[in-house]
């Protein structure tokens, strides 16, 4: 496969990429460690906490999570949700490909999760705080899923005019 990986910029909204559901990624290799490696550079760039191959135009099971408080970054390959905690909790969240938007998103508060990192490791991780809501987050970006779907009806309002604006912006 041929990808020119230094090509791959953010996809904003309403790019038909973003409402397309990821598929499996069969093999982890260079070119995959590559765009892994070229997605947690834009995320930096602009001080994201997590970015998804379909925000970068792949339709790829992956997404990356930058590290908290000097913790290493972390890539998450073909990543499963096994299990969520019945209680949920309402945040404010942001999105690289919807900037300048924020809306309040209710998710459980806890969250499990396995995948397999660029070195193809398995991953099996629990978190109650903010890298839950990152990683529902970003699996939510491999259903096709933006958080303008999970907006309450009052947050839909206050950024109706803004979405119109992006969609505009497209030419759509
Ligand atoms: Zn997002």
């Amino acid at each position: 496969m041929t990808l020119d990986v230094s090509k791959l910029r953010i996809v904003l909204y309403p790019d038909p990429i973003l409402r397309t559901k990821a598929k499996p990624i069969q093999a982890i290799d260079d070119t995959v460690r590559a765009v892994a490696d070229r997605m947690l550079q834009l995320m930096h760039e602009v001080n994201g906490a997590g970015l998804a191959a379909p925000q970068v135009g792949l339709d790829w099971r992956m997404f990356v999570v930058a590290g908290q408080d000097g913790d290493e970054d972390s890539v998450f390959i073909n990543p499963e949700v096994t299990a969520t905690s019945r209680d949920l909790l309402t945040h404010e969240e942001g999105c690289l490909s919807l900037p300048g938007l924020t809306a309040e998103v209710r998710r459980p508060s806890v969250v499990r999760i396995t995948a397999r990192t660029q070195d193809d490791e398995p991953i099996e991780l629990t978190d109650d705080d903010f890298h839950a809501r990152v990683w529902q987050h970003e699996y939510d970006h491999l259903e096709g899923v933006l958080i303008i779907d999970r907006m309450s009806p009052m947050d839909r309002l206050a950024n109706r005019k803004m979405l119109k604006e992006m969609r505009a912006a497209a030419g759509e």
